[in-house]
Parts: structure tokens; C-alpha cells; sequence
């Protein structure tokens, strides 16, 4: 296997969205794999879209996922700089050769004048774009133009003959014909490079062999193409990636729950079950879901990524994340949520949580949830100085219905029992409440659906024994007892 050398190239417009995210993922998959390189290059060339923040988010989003680069703006490498606008006399320098060859020229129109050309082509329904006005001006009245400091960009002289062929790892050979591409911008009137330029000379320069992008590229490529040839480099290998789709089609956006790498961290989702669906979604290997990274590191290859666009099934994440909880370590897991507990419980409850007791809680709750921040409605309660009652109409249900002082007595008659149990460990407590629960006329189930009320605030709880050991003997005699009075009242 060649290694590869491959690169995520964010651009710093803010925090990036999960397509994007999962083609970093492949990418880096794909590095792994192969025992290559995967670096992070920052394009940053269209200043006006800057994000002010943007590189140190991505970063975290990268590092959170546990997608370390080898090279990059913040550790540079053999090829630095790694961010676009500092790499600007190698984009100049190349279109200065372009210009040279004579494969591109410098363009003075102004925009007053291509928006008016824009308006003419759309009113005569034509295809919008440059038609080479400035293409036929002689050489050496636009050195003499270019010396008086004219406002000017650089744009390619495109072939207006003959067709373009791009190889897509995925989908073959592309082919358009090149009257279809105009003059594009190659340098703009800033000196900044547009992305056209920017790639063939960055990807050459940093000897990337496979581009991973989003297909939104895929009709530039053969402008690219066209600039790795007049420079004399030889094209990489393009891999052009599906977009997501939302649940039904369409466009997928926050509303089908996608959400920001560092959002889905907030939420307490884990980087290993995210990185797991981010790469099933769009790529598979036989029936699997469940995949380590290990695994995915040595089955992802680029050339098996499906061409029809994935859906994003949020649903399908949950439960890998609930799957990724499960198997991890116990330990591990009560450390995650006593650091989650510490960010959601109300701020009367001291911290640091105990961590023996998250421990002993953490068995009981790890069925019950699919990602961390679930946690916090199910114990709650245990960190309050009282249980919250509910309000009388969560008890007087069924069996119950317009019977509050008979929901109250039940109430009363296990309260009475606990206070009997010792010691207080849960084969007691059970031992107890069973055996009250077979002398009294009401139903077991009816009978513990009050006390689980009662002593967790919740119809969902942890299980309901274990639940009052943990509780203490002195909080679940207390919490029954102030439901039966509220009942009574
Ligand atoms: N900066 C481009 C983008 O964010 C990169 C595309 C590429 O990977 O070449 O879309």
C-alpha cells in the first residue's frame, strides 16, 4: 500500500458542518490507513468570509474526534506555512508563470462592466461568464497598463477548443468541453489567490496525492485540471464526496438535528461513537454498524465510498452512542458523567461530586441512556437536599383515581416499613416492600409506582430498590412522608 498525503483544507468561515466533518474523517481514515500523512491547511483567502475564531474551533473539532494531523498551521512541517495568506508569493509567482507561457492574462474591466455583461448574457438567456474581452490585448500595452498600477485581476486563458477529461476515484472519467469554462479568476485585484489557484499550487507544493473534497468542486475540476497542466504538475487523485441528505431528501440542517462537532461534545455524545457514524454514514463494509476505530482504520478505504448521497439518521447515532457507553469501561463511563453531572446539576449541589457514588449509580443508569447529558433527569434527585413531589395528579392515577387518601395510606404503610429495614441495603429494602406489598390489597405494581414517585420525583427512574439505598434511609422516609401529607391535604 502507497502511503497517502492528504489534507483537510477548512476554510476559516466558522464552525464546520458535518459534511465536512465527515469528509475530514475519511481523509484522515484514509491517512491512517495507508501509513501516510494527514494534514490541516487553512484557506483563508477570502478574507471578507472570515470567522474570527474559526482555526481554533476547527482544531478543537478535530481534536475532539481524536483526528490528529501530522503537519499544520499550529505545528507546521516540512511544507509551511500551512495557512493560505501567508503563502501568497507562491500564488503570484505561479500566475506570473501562467502569464508568462502565455496561459493567462491580466483582466482591467471593472465590475460596473461585468455586471453589465452578466445582465446582457442572463437577458439574452446565454451562459453567464467572461468572455475574453481583455484576452487579445497585446502584451505590451498591458505590461505598460500594469506598470501605471491599473486595477486589475489575473485570469486564465482557457482552451476555447477540445474537452477536459478529470478522473474521480468514484465516478470515473469527467468530461466537459472547454468552450463550457470561461476565463476564470485566477488572481484577484487584492493579490490573494482565488481557490482555483490556490489548490493546484498548495496541493502540488505540500505533494498531496489524493484531494478529498465535497462534490460541490466537481465542476471546478476541470479548471483545476486545467492549471495542473499549464503548470507542468502532475493532477492528484480527486475523490469528490456525496453531500448529505436530511431525513426525506433535501437539504440536511440543524432543524434533522445535525449539529457542530463541538455541539454534539457539549451534549455529551462520545468522539468514538460520532467518528463511527460519520464514517458509516455514506461508506460501509458488509452489515456492520458497530465499528472501533482500529477496525476502521484498517477496513476504510476511499474507493468504497458509496456515490448516493447517505442520510443523516440521528437516530441511528443515538443508539451507537448508547452502544458506545454500554461497552466502556464502568469506571471510565462514572468519571464522563460525574464531569457531565458537575456542568448540569443545579450549582447548591457541591463539587466535586463523590465519585464512589457516581460509581455505585453508574450501573444503574448505563441501560437507560443514550447519550451522557441523559443523565442528569434520572438522578437528580440524589443530589437534591429534598426529593421534588410531584404533583398530586402523577399519584392519583388509575388504581388510585379520586382515592388520595387511599394513595396516601399506601404511601404511609411502606414508609413505615422502611423505617423498619435494616440493614439499609437493597435485598432488605426489596424483602420488605414485597412483603408489605403482598399482605395489602393493592397491586404490586400500582403500589410501587406511588413509591418510585415519591421517592425519585419521576416515572422513570433508575431501578427502584437500589434507587432508595442509594437515596438513604433518612430521604426515602422523608420524601414518602411529604407526599402522603401533600396527598392528605
Ligand atoms: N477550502 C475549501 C472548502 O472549505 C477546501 C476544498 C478542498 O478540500 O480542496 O470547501
Amino acid at each position: 500500500m502507497t502511503p497517502a498525503r492528504v489534507r483537510y483544507a477548512p476554510s476559516p468561515t466558522g464552525d464546520p458542518h458535518v459534511g465536512n466533518i465527515r469528509t475530514a474523517v475519511w481523509t484522515w481514515l484514509y491517512a491512517r490507513h495507508t501509513g501516510g500523512q494527514f494534514l490541516v491547511r487553512l484557506e483563508d483567502t477570502d478574507q471578507a468570509r472570515a470567522v474570527e475564531g474559526s482555526l481554533e474551533r476547527i482544531l478543537d473539532s478535530l481534536r475532539w474526534l481524536g483526528l490528529d494531523w501530522d503537519e499544520g498551521p499550529d505545528i507546521g512541517g516540512p511544507y509551511e506555512p500551512y495557512v493560505q495568506s501567508e503563502r501568497l508569493p507562491l500564488y503570484q509567482a505561479a500566475a506570473a508563470r501562467l502569464i508568462e507561457q502565455g496561459n493567462a492574462y491580466p483582466c482591467f474591466c471593472s465590475s460596473e462592466e461585468l455586471d453589465a455583461l452578466r445582465t446582457r448574457q442572463q437577458k439574452e438567456k446565454r451562459p453567464t461568464g467572461y468572455e475574453g474581452k481583455c484576452r487579445t490585448i497585446a502584451p505590451a500595452e498591458a505590461r505598460a497598463r500594469l506598470d501605471t498600477g491599473e486595477p486589475h485581476v489575473i485570469r486564465f486563458a482557457t482552451p476555447r477548443e477540445g474537452t477536459t477529461t478529470v478522473v474521480d476515484l468514484l465516478r470515473g472519467d469527467v468530461t466537459v468541453e472547454n468552450r463550457t469554462l470561461d476565463d476564470f479568476v485566477i488572481l484577484k485585484s487584492d493579490g490573494f489567490p482565488t481557490y482555483h489557484l490556490a489548490h493546484p499550487v498548495d496541493d502540488t507544493a505540500m505533494a498531496i496525492t489524493h484531494v478529498t473534497r465535497g462534490d460541490e468542486w466537481l465542476p471546478s475540476a476541470p479548471r483545476h485540471a486545467l492549471l495542473f497542466d499549464a503548470l507542468g504538475y502532475a493532477r492528484p487523485t480527486y475523490v469528490h464526496t456525496p453531500i448529505i441528505l436530511a431525513p426525506g431528501g433535501g437539504k440536511l440542517s440543524k432543524r434533522h438535528g445535525a449539529k457542530f462537532v463541538l455541539e454534539y461534545a457539549e451534549e455529551g455524545y462520545l468522539a468514538d461513537a460520532l467518528l463511527n457514524f460519520l464514517c458509516i454514514t455514506g461508506w460501509g463494509h458488509g452489515d456492520d454498524t458497530v465499528f472501533t476505530r482500529e477496525r476502521l482504520i484498517e477496513l476504510f478505504d476511499l474507493a468504497d465510498l458509496s456515490l448516493n448521497p447517505a442520510t443523516f439518521d440521528v437516530d441511528k447515532l443515538n443508539w451507537l452512542n448508547g452502544v458506545y457507553l454500554r461497552d466502556m469501561p464502568e469506571r471510565d463511563l462514572a468519571e464522563l458523567l460525574a464531569r457531565r453531572l458537575e456542568l448540569s446539576l443545579p450549582p447548591e449541589v457541591l463539587r466535586p461530586l463523590d465519585r464512589a457514588f457516581v460509581e455505585a449509580f453508574t450501573p444503574l443508569v448505563r441501560e437507560r441512556i443514550q447519550v451522557l447529558s441523559d443523565v442528569t433527569a434520572l438522578v437528580d434527585f440524589f443530589y437534591l437536599d429534598e426529593v421534588p413531589t410531584p404533583p398530586r395528579e402523577e399519584f392519583l392515577q388509575k388504581r388510585f383515581k379520586d382515592d388520595a387518601p387511599g394513595a396516601a395510606s399506601a404511601i404511609e404503610s411502606v414508609a413505615d416499613a422502611l423505617e423498619a429495614v435494616t440493614p439499609w441495603e437493597t435485598p432488605a429494602i426489596e424483602a420488605s416492600m414485597r412483603a408489605l406489598a403482598e399482605t395489602s390489597s393493592v397491586k404490586v405494581g400500582d403500589l410501587f409506582t406511588l413509591v418510585r414517585l415519591a421517592v425519585t420525583g419521576k416515572r422513570i427512574s433508575p431501578p427502584l430498590f437500589e434507587s432508595i439505598e442509594l437515596l438513604g434511609d433518612t430521604k426515602a422516609v422523608d420524601s414518602l412522608r411529604r407526599a402522603a401529607s401533600m396527598l392528605r391535604a
